[in-house]
């Protein structure tokens, strides 16, 4: 599909960059239209849809979640008029104009564009990596961390930065001890961080320690072959998990022979400013920043980036004005969870949505229809971005499916006996049988695609 309008301003990622460039761009009524990305690289909302609490984005004295603050911007985007949609973008064109920019689902042209595609988390490529990657191995500890697998079970995070040491302090929670394998003989992390990890008696630290494998059995990982790097010795950590906090790639591969990247692949800005080598690209977050990499200068860069569009439309003429009308209104907050007994009373068979163990033990006996069972954990980033991409596939099938969503930090027994070991997952259950299980975040079709062929 291509949108006959040529855009103000068009918008490539939806981390705290992306989302200020669209609040700054909406306000000043250039009504810019956002590809929130998909899959490509990491969630909409980007990378603090994978933490816990942000202590140091101003205006928040308690602490927010990263999944709240990014929810909160994206609600303030929308609020002004910004267009979203979750796609990822899969080609550009700037050597004309007006721009082009392409996902799979449409192409958009632009008189400019802002650049805020982040930063994607690495891998060690370990010879059994695969096999065990979302069997024991996460790249995100705070959306797997509370899967019951984990719980009360020994843990490695691998790394040494900040990220390492937030994860392994998070996972203390949940698991009976955690290792933080560090390969050299300091950490990159924070003095405040490292005080933190060095002070916790569940977390040991392994000094000048490389992975050189995992072990398991066919469906879960058991341990890590490690070894010291100063010694050579090698040995084995019997871990029922481990954490992957190693570092970033930014995303560029999209901009390879469009923009200047340096030798890492960072777009290259004009000194002091977030111009890119094209005149009317804009780039704005970690994809141009290795140094401070920070929520709060993705933001700032953010602002710079859509005042600077917003300049260069004026300056050669381009800008199409849009003002929004009274009846347009801010995203609704979502509703709270309900307890066990108000899901008794609201129970309803002919209904299709449901929430909570009570509608699944009763639907299980009870149904004839397929049923789809969500387990998420509220802080998961990756449940946040599934759950609009499920619910419009549950519409399209409503009446006959019945759909519903287990919180499996409230209801850990049932996660446990449906064997699930990362959120969000996904079980299909035909007349008392497991049909089917998806884990992560999939393309909508192939929810679609699942449900239709039990119907
Ligand atoms: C575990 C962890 C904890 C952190 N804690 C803090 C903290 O407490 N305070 C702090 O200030 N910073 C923190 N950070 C750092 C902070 O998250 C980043 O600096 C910030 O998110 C960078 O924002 P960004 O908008 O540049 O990119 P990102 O947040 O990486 O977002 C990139 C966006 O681009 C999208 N995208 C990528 N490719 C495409 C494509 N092809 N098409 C469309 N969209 C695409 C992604 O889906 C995503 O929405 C933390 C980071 C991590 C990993």
């Amino acid at each position: 599909m291509t949108t006959p309008t040529i855009e103000n301003v068009v918008i490539i990622g939806s981390g705290p960059a992306g989302y200020t460039a669209a609040i700054y761009a909406a306000r000043a009524n250039l009504k810019p239209f956002m590809f929130e990305g998909y899959q490509a690289g990491g969630l909409p909302g980007g990378q603090l849809m994978t933490t816990t609490e942000v202590e140091n984005f101003p205006g928040f004295p308690e602490g927010i979640t990263g999944p709240q603050l990014m929810d909160r911007m994206k609600a303030q985007a929308i609020r002004w008029g910004a267009e979203l949609v979750t796609e990822d973008v899969t080609f550009v064109d700037f050597s004309q104009r007006p721009f082009v920019i392409r996902s799979d689902e449409r192409e958009v042209k632009a008189h400019s564009v802002v650049i805020a595609t982040g930063a994607t988390a690495k891998r060690l490529g370990l010879p059994c990596e695969q096999q065990f990657w979302s069997r024991g191995i996460s790249a995100c500890a705070i959306c797997d961390g509370a899967t019951p697998i984990f719980r009360s079970a020994e843990l490695a995070v691998v790394g040494g930065g900040d990220s390492a040491a937030e994860e392994s302090i998070y996972l203390t929670k949940y698991g009976s001890h955690v290792h933080m394998l560090v390969r050299s003989e300091k950490m990159r992390a924070s003095k405040a961080m490292q005080d933190r990890v060095l002070n916790n008696p569940k977390i040991t630290l392994h000094w000048n320690t490389d992975i050189l494998d995992v072990f398991g059995e066919a469906d879960h990982m058991k341990g890590v072959k490690i070894k010291d790097t100063k010694t050579g010795e090698e040995s084995e950590l019997h871990v029922k998990g481990l954490f992957y906090a190693i570092g970033h790639t930014p995303n560029t591969s999209l901009f390879k022979g469009q923009l200047d990247l340096d030798d890492v692949g960072y777009i290259v800005t004009k000194h002091g400013s977030v111009e890119t080598s094209v005149e009317g690209v804009f780039t704005a977050g970690d994809v141009q920043d290795h140094e401070f990499r920070q929520a709060i200068t993705a933001a700032g860069t953010g602002c710079m980036s859509a005042m600077l569009a917003e300049r260069w439309l004026s300056a050669h003429n381009l800008i199409q004005e849009f003002h929004q009308t009274d009846s347009e209104k801010p995203a609704e907050e979502p509703a709270a969870k309900k307890t066990e007994a108000e899901q008794e009373t609201e129970f309803s068979v002919e209904r299709t949505r449901h929430e909570g163990g009570y509608a699944l033990r009763k639907l299980y006996h009870d149904s004839d229809r397929l049923i789809v069972v969500k387990y998420a954990s509220p802080q998961c980033g990756p449940c946040h971005t599934l759950k609009p991409i499920l619910n419009k596939v549950v519409d399209e099938f409503d009446g006959k499916i019945h759909y519903i969503e287990i919180d499996i930090e409230q209801d850990p027994e049932i996660a446990e006996a449906a064997g699930v070991v990362g959120t969000p997952t996904i079980q299909f259950f035909k007349d008392k049988d497991k049909v089917a299980e998806m884990k992560g975040v999939k393309p909508k079709s192939q929810y679609r695609e699942t449900i239709a062929s039990y119907l």
